[in-house]
């Protein structure tokens, strides 16, 4: 079995949720939304350690109250992160030790699922680089500056990416290596540092409608009634 190294990345500062408290901290069914990323990625067993990224100041947060707490044993480094989200996976991949694929995953995630990354694996498999999405139920426009559609892509190919995206960590870590000191504005995944620096094809993987990402108020409400459903 390959070494896989999950990195889940929980640094984010969560503007867009107007609370006092980041996103993936807040309570989902009476425990921190990052709970249910980490205990997927415990719970897996190609899943051999977790790389935690938080913002510095939860480093100690982070260390007591969640995975002593919990037991997430497979937690082997909790990282302070960076201003950006490709600072905080930047920081993940520096902290990888003999890891043959890593698995990034937005901790704003609760509901991945083994099924997610066995696929997610399947594909890193056959090219080096996989990300899970699922192809778009609405149509996607492209706009311009001045907020007029410039392009309808054809809606059979639009697919919305989610996480995990999984890499061959070579692949990867040199990718990261190359975007050190250039411009990085407009960075959104994992994907399209691979995409632009090693040419590499990425694979999609089927992820799934409910492997949310919580971003605003409203991603709460729909998270507790996939939490009461899932029992
Ligand atoms: O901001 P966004 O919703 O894209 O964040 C996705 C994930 O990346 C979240 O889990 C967030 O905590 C994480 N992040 C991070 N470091 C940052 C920004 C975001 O770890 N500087």
């Amino acid at each position: 079995m390959e070494r896989c190294t999950a990195i889940v990345l929980a640094a984010g500062q969560g503007k867009r949720m107007n609370s006092r408290i980041q996103k993936q901290f807040l309570e989902l069914g009476g425990r921190p939304v990052i709970f249910y990323s980490l205990e997927c990625f415990q719970e897996c067993p190609f899943i051999r350690d977790i790389l935690l990224v938080t913002g510095r100041e939860q480093v100690a947060y982070c260390e007591e109250k969640i995975v002593r707490k919990y037991g997430f044993t497979k937690v082997r480094q909790v990282i302070p992160g960076g201003e950006e989200r490709y600072d905080s996976v930047y920081q993940g991949l520096l902290a990888c030790r003999d890891t043959e694929y890593v698995f990034i995953h937005d901790g704003a995630r609760p509901f991945v699922t083994e099924a997610i990354l066995e696929r997610a694996l399947a594909g890193v498999r056959e090219s080096g680089a996989c990300v899970a999405g699922m192809p778009s139920k609405d149509t996607v426009k492209l706009a311009d500056s001045s907020g007029c559609v410039e392009e309808t892509p054809d809606r059979k190919k639009t697919w919305i990416i989610q996480t995990p995206q999984v890499f061959r960590y070579s692949l990867i870590r040199e990718a990261y290596e190359k975007i050190q000191g250039k411009d990085r504005t407009g960075i959104t995944d994992d994907a399209m540092v691979a995409e632009q620096e090693t040419g590499v094809r990425v694979r999609l993987s089927e992820g799934s409608y409910r492997n949310i990402k919580i971003t605003t108020p409203e991603d709460m409400l729909i998270a507790e009634a996939f939490l009461k459903q899932k029992g």
